[in-house]
């Protein structure tokens, strides 16, 4: 490996331990184990190179929140790594006319929130499972609004029931849990509460929708306190993303 990829490698280790101390904190004083918070590093913006080297380091999932980018870079993590079996996941807004790109490397969308979507993501599957450019059905999550900004994507907390049902009804795609963001400026503990909340009546009709993906670098500790079951780190784990990214 090269000095540059070892040098990298040696940063990436010790933000992920420090990570991995700030996950255990919470757990402990949620009185949770740590094998109930699974860890997502969100690699967007980052390179292909980050993904293999944080596979090599232990790191089983990786997000991402661009079609575009997550595609080639599943590619050339698979050129890297051959032996490395990381899961990807969808995190960021995803529209209609992307679903057929996105199963075919996504293993799990986490930002599922119209029917309009559900519909499209389950013809592609279907078609994509028809053609053998994918094995398995597709996990979803659906991204509830915490916020009602339309702006920031989710289903509203309201149309929740109704947007499970219809999931529930298509072929082809498993309903996993709930994902969201923090709402911006307000309290993210206040905010977990509710989506934990809106997780259990999810459960009370859909008993496999156990996920609760909530979390990121700045808020994990509230999210792990209220029941979070996947936490999504970009920043504090591969650096700052610059002003002009995503
Ligand atoms: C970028 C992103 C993250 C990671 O955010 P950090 O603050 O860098 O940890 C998590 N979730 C989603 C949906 C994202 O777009």
């Amino acid at each position: 490996m090269s000095v540059d990829s070892d040098t990298r490698k040696a940063e990436l280790a010790k933000s992920l331990a420090a990570l991995e101390e700030r996950i255990d904190a919470a757990c402990t004083a949620a009185g949770r184990t740590r094998d109930e918070v699974r860890l997502i590093a969100v690699t967007k913006t980052f390179p292909a190179l980050d993904a293999a080297l944080l596979a090599d380091l232990g790191v089983t999932d990786v997000g991402e929140n661009r079609d575009q980018d997550a595609g080639p870079k599943r590619a050339e993590v698979a050129e890297l790594r051959p032996e490395a079996a990381l899961r990807w996941h969808m995190v960021g807004r995803l529209q209609r006319n992307k679903a057929r790109s996105v199963v075919r490397w996504a293993d799990e969308v986490q930002s599922v929130d119209s029917e309009r979507l559900v519909d499209a993501l389950a013809k592609a599957v279907h078609v994509a499972r028809d053609t053998g450019d994918r094995e398995h059905p597709l996990d979803v999550l659906i991204q509830v609004s915490l916020d009602d900004d339309p702006a920031r994507g989710g289903c509203p907390l309201a149309g929740l029931d109704r947007l499970a049902g219809h999931l529930a009804r298509v072929g082809d795609l498993r309903l996993r849990g709930l994902m969201a963001v923090a709402p911006l400026g307000a309290d993210p503990a206040e905010a977990f509460a509710r989506l934990a909340r809106a997780g259990e009546r999810l459960r009370e009709d859909h008993p496999n929708a156990a996920e609760v993906s909530a979390g990121m670098s700045h808020d994990l500790e509230q999210a792990i306190a209220h029941g979070s079951t996947c936490v999504r780190v970009g920043t504090a784990l591969l650096g700052g993303r610059g002003l002009a990214s995503p």
